[in-house]
């Protein structure tokens, strides 16, 4: 769901897929909601539900883009003076799948106030008067960092651009699994050589750099629709290769507020739940 935006009725394909299903419901930090507790073998199943509503894989999985956080903005807010969700849907819907040496997070706000956090995210967006004040090399985490100013005021297309770089760069530079804080701090010249880089092009690379993302972008497709469609990639949705239709009996759970949650060890002795009804049996 870019930019945490969801229809009434995507919100109740969302409910009556959690209730069929029995799958324990959570809206995340990152604007999302979490649907846990399907077996293997249900999520095609349930893939093509949310698919067939007009919603896709939204990545959490991969070392990649995850979410492009953003507050209400000029929209709904009276302090806004951009409109931080347009901005945030664009930037997801541009990076979505695109896969990099760690995760990334974007942030959007609609004003100085920053009540999206941007400046807590790999890229954090900040609108102005004149456009956007763009930071980089934010994040939460074990060690948590306030992203850097790179540039100030930026149009909608050269923000976009900017980040682009960005993302190309850090992509083609950083070590496996090191985040974008840290790769700047070890990068030789660290922000300045970024603004370097990224705005005045001195290394003649930006074409390159601006070229690469355009063929992420043009080569995106659905990782759940991408499964649905390929039978050899079905095939693999099954908790047992020699029994296909077999559950996995180990995956056991008990009610707590309402819903489910995975069964401890001990609990696994005393407690079998099955079932979306969360029947308790002794
Ligand atoms: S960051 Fe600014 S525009 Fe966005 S919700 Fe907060 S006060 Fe409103």
């Amino acid at each position: 769901m870019p930019g945490g935006e969801i229809t009434p009725d995507k919100l109740i394909v969302i409910g009556e897929v959690a209730k069929d299903f029995g799958l324990y419901t959570k809206i995340t930090g990152g604007q999302r909601i979490d649907l846990f507790g399907a077996r293997v073998e249900q999520l095609p199943l349930i893939w093509k539900r949310l698919v067939d509503a007009g919603m896709e894989s939204g990545q959490a999985y991969g070392k990649s883009l995850r979410t492009v956080k953003s507050c209400v903005g000029s929209t709904w807010c009276r302090f806004g003076v951009q409109d931080s969700v347009g901005m945030a849907i664009a930037l997801e819907l541009r990076y979505r799948g695109l896969r990099a040496p760690h995760k990334l997070k974007l942030g959007v706000s609609g004003c100085a106030r920053e009540c999206a956090e941007a400046r807590g995210k790999d890229v954090g967006v900040i609108a102005t008067d004149k456009g956007w004040n763009l930071y980089v090399g934010g994040n939460g985490g074990f060690t948590p960092r306030h992203a850097q100013l790179l540039a100030e005021d930026l149009d909608d297309d050269t923000l976009v651009q900017t980040i682009d770089r960005f993302f190309m760069y850090y992509i083609r530079t950083a070590d496996r699994l090191q985040r974008t804080a840290v790769w700047m701090e070890e990068l030789e010249g660290g922000l300045k050589h970024l603004q370097e880089v990224l705005i005045a092009d001195s290394l003649g690379i930006g074409a390159d750099l601006d070229a690469a993302m355009a063929r992420h972008v043009d080569s995106y497709s659905d990782e759940w629709a991408d499964v649905l469609g390929d039978p050899v990639k079905l095939a693999r949705f099954s908790s047992f290769v020699n029994a296909t239709d077999y559950p996995d009996p180990d995956l056991l759970y008990v009610a707590e507020r309402g819903q489910k949650r995975p069964a401890t060890p001990e609990e696994k002795q005393a407690v079998l739940i099955a079932g979306p009804a969360l029947q308790v049996r002794p």
